[in-house]
């Protein structure tokens, strides 16, 4: 078996083009346009190229951006200030705080990640990290949904594999990847309807026992772990579904946490790294900040 390859980019250029429309129709109505504020704190590379990525999206779908560069050494105090600045301007529809802020060894203030990411207000917490959201979500009426297991929901949706009755383990349990994953997964409806939603989920990690018989007993895998090919193709079920969440560099490559050829040989469909669940997940936050402007329009 050679696995149908998911092709993530097309299905983020569809999407994006969906909201291009989807802005254009909220701004002819005579509303502002929707603005995404994005603090970037230090001068990480990877972060500041993440975060040009998403100004170039915003301004692709006729979304205004505003990046907010911070040096190194800002305070908590700092911090907190320029997010309640945001939060208080009525021009600003979304709010994400560039992640990983500075360590110390980095010449970071020390700065409390999580009291910074409680700080943004939920309304306008298009990353969804927020308690507010997380719970709304675990509650089964979301406002934001978190932005790449999203991204994951709508290439399940989009490539016609459906979910409802399946057996799905996700393997790693972060608040950003897994653990929202599984949440979405066991509800019993979702954005895309209840057929990509109703899974059986395991939640796997670092102790499950016998991690490759539970990932051999999914119908479809989502490996979220951060160790490049950790996922051998001993451990897919022949006919299963892969997607790889994972982004690693090694030496000059990226590569994701399964290890693609071996896979491609047992699954029936798989997600490439590049072009898999990494372009879905930009997307999913220009819908994010387009609902956050609507839900702000309204109010
Ligand atoms: P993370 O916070 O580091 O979490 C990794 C998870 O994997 C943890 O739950 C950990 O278990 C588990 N794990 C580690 N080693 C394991 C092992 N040997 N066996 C089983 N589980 C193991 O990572 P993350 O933020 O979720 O990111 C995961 C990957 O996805 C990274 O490569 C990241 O770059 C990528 N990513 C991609 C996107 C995208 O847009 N495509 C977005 C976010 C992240 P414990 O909890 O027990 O430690």
């Amino acid at each position: 078996m050679t696995a149908r390859r998911l092709d993530g980019k097309a299905i983020a250029l569809q999407i994006r083009a969906e909201i291009t429309e989807q802005v254009g129709q909220f701004v002819a109505a005579g509303h502002a346009p929707p603005k995404l504020a994005a603090i970037l704190v230090g001068d990480d590379p990877a972060s500041q190229v993440y975060v040009r990525n998403k100004e170039r999206a915003c301004q692709k779908a006729g979304i205004e951006s505003l990046l907010d560069r911070m040096p190194v050494d800002t305070t908590q105090e700092q911090l907190l200030g320029r997010i309640a600045e945001l939060n208080a301007d009525p021009s600003v529809s979304g709010i994400l705080v560039q992640l990983p802020l500075p360590s110390k060894d980095q010449g970071g203030a020390g700065l409390d990640e999580r009291a910074v990411l409680d700080a943004v207000d939920p309304g306008k917490d298009v990353d969804a990290f927020s308690p507010v959201n997380v719970g709304l979500l675990m509650q089964g009426r979301p406002r934001f949904l978190p932005c790449t297991p999203h991204g994951i929901i709508q290439l399940l949706h989009r490539c016609d594999i459906e979910t409802s009755g399946k057996h799905v383990v996700v393997v790693g349990r972060s608040d950003i990847v897994g653990k929202p994953m599984a949440m979405m997964l066991a509800q019993k409806d979702g954005s895309c309807g209840p057929q990509t939603a109703n899974a059986t989920v395991t939640l796997a990690h670092s102790r499950t026992a016998n991690l490759t018989e539970v990932c051999r007993s999914a119908d479809i895998l989502i490996a979220a772990v951060g160790r490049p090919e950790m996922i051998r193709g001993d451990m897919i079920r022949e006919g299963a579904a892969v997607i790889d969440v994972g982004i690693n560099r090694v030496g000059d490559r990226l590569v994701g946490d399964v290890a693609f050829e071996e896979a491609e040989a047992v699954a029936s469909a798989i997600t490439p790294v590049p072009g898999g669940v990494g372009p879905l997940t930009i997307a999913m936050l220009l819908h994010n900040t387009l609902m956050a402007a609507k839900w702000q329009a309204e109010a």
